[in-house]
């Protein structure tokens, strides 16, 4: 079996920073792992490697319309105005357009340190709202650009039924989405089978959020999962608060927490609005919370208890959600910003005295993102899946820098324009900061989208 070395100046390793590392990659997987060695003749050399960051929550085609809707409307802009541009955006996207779209969005994670990808997928029929003739069709375009762009894959089929709290009808701008549990089945059957070819594909299930599933849908929905992740968006806005109130009696996380046997394989995508109380129940659970800080931001949703989850031992991922703008860094940045911002406070997330903010975020993140995406466990050790980022330790930004200091000086002064090398399975997709396909991915993203916005 042919074997790659690499050699980098220093790495994250599974117990801390380490200089002068080798990393030996066999099929797509750490071989070994050998720290204070010099480099070979010949080898390929790189700057501070780490593992790849997973990206748990994701609506690729989004990213189209990223940038699009931050002109101020004639009265109270908010995540619902934002919404109703995305719908009618929709009225366009066909499958050609969703594949050019996603491929370039899977691209921009790569090219930003995300290697695995959780798409949580819900545009299902044609723009009419009729199914395709191959229920699984939007998915086979996700699939076949995970696999253009080489990104790993979460595929998180959308069941989306209804139009608000306790089963009300759903708007005809919701037509694409819409399934009852019976073809909610036979997507999930045909969303498998459209990533079987697609190494490492993993798919869950994703009930959209308490106001598109009924009570008595969620259940069989869950069930579907068979062993693997569920999503799900909750508690996100005020209004949605307010309206689980009006309709149950209690709020949107301690319904869930009530009546789903929330564990491990649950991932609640922002919970951001979530009392003490919610917090710690939430934070027991073994779920996840699926912050996606950036959008969150964009979105004006509102910020998460995120010191008081990890005071009782709540584990997070980061995900780019909308997609407005695709950074792994800045993710991070913005998370424990907001945070310094509401407590008047610095090195909030930070894991106690003497530690590093930004690898106790990596590090939190990487571990509650492959758990929410159902990966293998991750980490340059060997066995594990040779998803691997490299910084460039002669940018600027990390000039002189320790091997201690590098996540710090990426999530706090750099950007995706510190990463240099990305290896997914370990195959190397992007080298000096640009992914290999990134000339052919992007003009066919330009022409899309010239026929998109005309
Ligand atoms: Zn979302």
């Amino acid at each position: 079996m042919s074997r790659e070395r690499l050699w980098f100046r220093s790495a994250l390793l599974p117990d801390g920073p380490a200089e002068r590392v080798r990393v030996e990659i066999a099929a797509g997987r750490i071989a070994s792992v050998e720290a204070g060695v010099d480099p070979a003749t010949g080898e390929a050399c790189g700057g501070f490697a780490l593992p790849g960051l997973p990206n748990l929550h994701s609506h690729a085609f989004q990213r189209a319309m990223a940038g699009l809707a931050e002109v101020r409307g004639p009265a109270g802009d908010s995540f619902w105005t934002w919404r109703e541009l995305m719908y009618r955006f929709l009225d366009r996207l066909d499958p050609e357009a969703l594949e050019a779209v996603a491929a370039q969005a899977f691209l921009e994670m790569l090219e930003a340190g995300f290697t695995r990808v959780g798409e949580f997928h819900y545009v299902h029929h044609d723009a009419a709202g009729a199914p395709y003739a191959d229920p699984g069709e939007m998915a086979a375009r996700i699939a076949a650009a995970a696999e253009a762009a080489g990104i790993g894959l979460t595929l998180l089929p959308v069941f989306y039924a209804h139009g608000g709290f306790g089963g009300a009808p759903p708007a005809p701008a919701q037509r694409r989405f819409l399934n009852d549990l019976d073809g909610y089945a036979r997507l999930l059957e045909a969303s498998r089978r459209a990533v079987t070819d697609l190494p490492g594909a993993v798919v869950g299930v994703a009930p959209h959020s308490l106001r598109a599933v009924a009570p008595d849908e969620l259940g069989p929905v869950a069930a579907l999962a068979d062993g693997g992740p569920i999503h799900i968006h909750i508690a996100e806005q005020v209004k949605e608060v307010e309206d689980c109130l009006a309709w149950s009696g209690r709020r949107p996380v301690e319904w869930l927490l009530d009546t789903a046997a929330l564990d491990r394989r649950w991932c609640l995508v922002h919970a951001t609005h979530m009392t003490p109380e919610e917090t710690t129940a939430l934070a027991r659970s073994g779920a996840v919370a699926g912050l996606c800080p950036v959008t969150e931001a964009n979105l004006g949703d509102g910020v998460f208890p995120a010191r008081e989850f990890l005071d009782a031992g709540g584990a997070f991922g980061v995900g780019s959600d909308s997609n407005v703008l695709i950074d792994a860094a800045e993710e991070l940045r913005v998370l424990e910003y907001s945070q310094r911002l509401t407590r008047r406070a610095r090195n909030v997330l930070a894991q106690g005295a003497g530690r590093s903010t930004g690898r106790d975020l990596f590090e939190t993140a990487a571990r509650g993102g492959g758990q929410a995406l159902g990966a293998e466990a991750a980490g340059l050790a060997p066995g594990a899946p040779a998803d691997l980022v490299s910084l460039d330790l002669d940018a600027p930004e990390l000039a002189g820098r320790s091997a201690e200091a590098v996540l710090d000086g990426w999530v706090f002064a750099g950007s995706k324009r510190l990463v240099d090398g990305v290896w997914r399975a370990g195959r190397k997709v992007v080298s000096g900061g640009r992914h290999h396909r990134r000339d052919e991915i992007a003009a066919r993203y330009v022409r899309t989208l010239e026929g998109l916005l005309r």
